[in-house]
């Protein structure tokens, strides 16, 4: 059974001083819980953050997320942060591809592969999203969006470490909007998601794959969507930022 993962991601959110207050919060309300040990638990805070918080989720079941990188080591990419500056502070997984990044930022299919294959290349987990506007859903090509970019993605990542990767379906529709996709929404295209995979690296490495839905989940949908068979957790926004709406989606998976 794949284990459940949650990942919390505060975007341009909270300074130095108010991530490490909330991080210390969430490591304390996670101490002893039974939870810490079936559901994989992660925060990515601003990049500003990412030391002081790294020290304080060190040890804890609570990993250390980053919100994108570069698939450059070093060198004049003024504003990027590299995937070994990431990994020298402790990051486990790599948030890439995120709709905001897509739509406000001009970020690329073609982007989000070189940085997939520069995560998984320095051995950290990359969080690919993927998603369809309202538009493309109302044009009924969802399938066809969301397939193109998973496919993107992954080109020229074998099947060993494409096994290793975390999938976020995020309707751009529902992020940060209060609008959630339905239970059978989510599946659905979850279902799709591990049905491509299947056909691209086979079922073995479909099945293990995570698939997490992200857009507008908190504690009260999280349960209906987390119980579907293809929902393997939940990549979250809004609801991540109090210690006490995270820890009810935690506690839900
Ligand atoms: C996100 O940005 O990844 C996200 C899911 O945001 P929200 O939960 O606020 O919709």
């Amino acid at each position: 059974m794949r284990k459940k993962i949650i990942v919390g991601n505060w975007k341009m959110n909270k300074s130095v001083e108010e991530s490490a207050k909330l991080a210390t919060e969430l490591v304390a309300a996670c101490k002893g819980q039974a939870f810490s040990d079936k559901v994989d638990i992660g925060i990515a805070p601003t990049y500003l953050a990412l030391d002081r918080v790294a020290g304080i989720v060190k040890g804890s079941p609570v990993k250390l997320a980053a919100q994108d990188a570069h698939w450059e080591n070093q060198g004049a990419f003024t504003s990027k942060i590299s995937v070994d500056m990431l990994k020298a502070l402790g990051v486990t997984y790599v948030i890439l591809g995120h709709s905001e990044p897509r739509t406000l930022f001009g970020e690329t299919d073609a982007n989000v592969n070189k940085k997939t294959v520069k995560v998984l290349a320095e051995g950290l987990i990359p969080i690919v999203c993927v998603g369809e506007t309202l538009a493309e859903r109302e044009g009924n090509i969802t399938e066809k969006v969301v397939g193109t970019q998973v496919r993107a993605a992954y080109q020229g990542v074998s099947a060993l470490d494409a096994a290793k990767t975390v999938i976020a379906y995020e309707p751009v529709w529902a992020i940060g909007t209060g609008r959630t996709a339905s239970d059978d929404q989510a599946q659905a295209v979850h279902k799709y998601i591990r049905g491509l995979l299947k056909e691209m690296y086979g079922s073995e490495v479909a099945e293990v794959v995570r698939i997490q839905y992200g857009g507008s989940m908190k504690a009260e949908n999280a349960a209906g969507l987390l119980t579907q068979p293809d929902v393997d957790g939940g990549l979250i926004g809004g609801a991540s930022l109090k210690v006490d709406s995270f820890l009810g989606i935690i506690k839900a998976a």
